[in-house]
């Protein structure tokens, strides 16, 4: 993490409104920069692995991309002997069956990782870590309920609190920077407009996700080394799912079905619908082995960009991080990366610019964190012909190149690295259009003695995306 600045050097004290992954890792940061910290969280938080009620989304798979295994790492120097000796899988590419475009990708590189664990491990340890800071304290059960502001509004003084436990007690609380952190159902849009500022521009693409998850028992011998299984959804289809290998010898297996399409809870249906995916791999993980307890389900109807970057007018001393200000499919895996991302750029431009226009400064420099996830997760999502948005002769011309990059990734694994890389964050996706790649991706995979595959050749392959800066990537469906 940057350092340039001394604890206390940028304020006194800094509020972050919301205590799941992306106020965390705020939090990590500004505990460097200001006196004391306070973490406002609507739950109460449980001091073991436990699911809570705000963060419902725990309860189904949740892997850490390479990107976000390294943003996390550098969040939390030694993250990642926390993460083995609790259990988690750090696992590199040769531990992924990739399921992809009617094919695995041939995966040979070993040089990047990625982390196979429950959500509530993954957030309990990031939560242990900044709970040990000492200038950090939680205010549990607090339900950020509105901002305050100068007389003249130009700039955020504090947050205003009702407590959770103590019905009709409101409480104001000052600070010198606030952080919006509360996940997708962010209030920041209503309450800059009850404070006159313009509201942000919401860009939504619907894909109507329905998930039910399960747990089984993993035996050391089923699968091979796999800690990732997954299956994308097929253009036209409606059906995919992924099984981690997680701690304490489990599997967690999400089934997901897209456009209204619900995966079933009861064992029999979801072992069935599993079957009926367009690989058996998943199938495979789960046909013998024990289920752990009750389905869960979940619902994502639809992809949300709220666009803080191109406001004209924005409060001093306020931010809006992680899914408050963009919340991707899951399928992509994204979100914790993203949030890791943008709180570490966080930390780079109060170094650079101190409270001086940090909202603004902070947009800017996420864009190209969170306009390259977007453009994953909705170019992909385009690719399902049921969804709707724009598609471009741009993104048609970039669709068909990477319908073709996949296919030759089944056989060459340099062409199986780059789009991993990509897929995993760690490269921008523009890294797939390098001479380097193109060329082997027109030539076919031919190196390997294997014929050049025709453009929508065998399975039909997924979508994928056009970036903002025009660059094209892979569907990452279902990881
Ligand atoms: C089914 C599913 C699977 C996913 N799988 C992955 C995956 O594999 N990999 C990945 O990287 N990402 C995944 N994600 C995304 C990931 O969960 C989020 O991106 C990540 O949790 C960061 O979100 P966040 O901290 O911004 O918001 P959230 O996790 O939604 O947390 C918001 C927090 O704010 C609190 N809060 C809300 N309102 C208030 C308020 N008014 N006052 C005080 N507190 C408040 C909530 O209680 C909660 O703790 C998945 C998401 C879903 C839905």
């Amino acid at each position: 993490m940057t350092t340039e600045a001394t604890a206390t050097q940028l304020g006194e004290h800094a509020v972050v409104l919301g205590g799941s992954l992306a106020g965390l890792a705020a939090a990590a940061v500004l505990a460097q920069r200001f006196e004391r910290i306070t973490i406002v969280e609507r739950d109460g938080l449980p001091q073991s692995r436990q699911h809570r009620k705000g963060v419902p989304q725990g309860r189904h798979v949740h892997v850490l991309l390479p990107a976000g295994l390294q943003g996390l790492a550098e969040l939390f120097p030694g993250v990642l002997e926390d993460l083995r000796e609790q259990g988690a899988h750090v696992f590199d590419a040769r531990a992924l069956r990739f399921n992809i475009a009617g094919g695995s990708l041939l995966v040979e590189d070993a040089d990047v990782e990625s982390v196979a664990a429950s959500r509530p491990l993954l957030e309990g340890i990031a939560r242990e870590r900044v709970r040990s800071l000492t200038n950090v304290r939680f205010a549990e059960a607090r339900d950020a309920c509105g901002l305050t502001t100068t007389p003249d509004r130009s700039r955020v003084t504090g947050v205003r609190l009702r407590s959770r436990t103590k019905p009709g007690a409101e409480q104001a609380v000052s600070a010198d920077l606030v952080v919006d952190a509360t996940g997708r159902g962010s209030r920041s849009p209503r309450w800059l407009a009850a404070l006159g500022y313009p509201v942000p521009d919401e860009e939504q693409i619907h894909v109507g996700v329905h998930y039910t998850t399960r747990l089984f028992r993993r035996p050391p011998e089923t699968a091979g080394d796999w800690r990732n299984v997954n299956a994308d959804i097929p253009p036209g289809e409606r059906r995919g799912a992924v099984a981690l290998a997680v701690e304490g010898d489990r599997w967690i297996v999400t089934l997901v079905g897209i456009l209204g399409e619900r995966p079933p809870t009861d064992l029999d249906g979801f072992l069935e619908y599993a079957r009926t995916l367009w690989t058996r791999d998943v199938h495979a993980v789960i046909a013998d082995a024990e289920a752990i307890g009750e389905a869960s389900t979940g619902a994502f109807p639809a992809n949300v960009r709220r666009r803080y970057d191109r406001l004209r007018r924005f409060p001093g001393r306020y931010v809006v991080t992680g899914d408050a200000a963009c919340s991707l499919n899951p399928v992509y895996a994204q979100g914790m990366s993203v949030a890791f991302g943008e709180a570490l750029t966080l930390a780079r431009v109060l170094d650079r610019h101190g409270l001086d226009r940090v909202g603004p400064r902070f947009f800017r420099q996420t864009k190209p964190i969170t306009g390259a996830a977007w453009s994953m997760a909705t170019g992909a999502d385009l690719g399902h012909p049921g969804v709707d948005g724009p598609r471009t002769a741009r993104w048609r011309l970039l669709n068909a190149y990477i319908r073709r990059l996949f296919s030759v990734a089944h056989r060459d694994p340099v062409v199986a690295d780059a789009a991993l890389k990509v897929l995993g964050m760690v490269n921008p996706p523009q890294h797939l259009m390098h001479p380097r790649i193109a060329w082997r991706v027109l030539r076919g995979g031919r190196q390997r003695g294997l014929p050049l595959p025709a453009a929508g050749e065998g399975h039909d392959v997924t979508g994928d995306a056009v970036c903002d800066d025009g660059a094209a990537v892979p569907d990452p469906s279902a990881r």
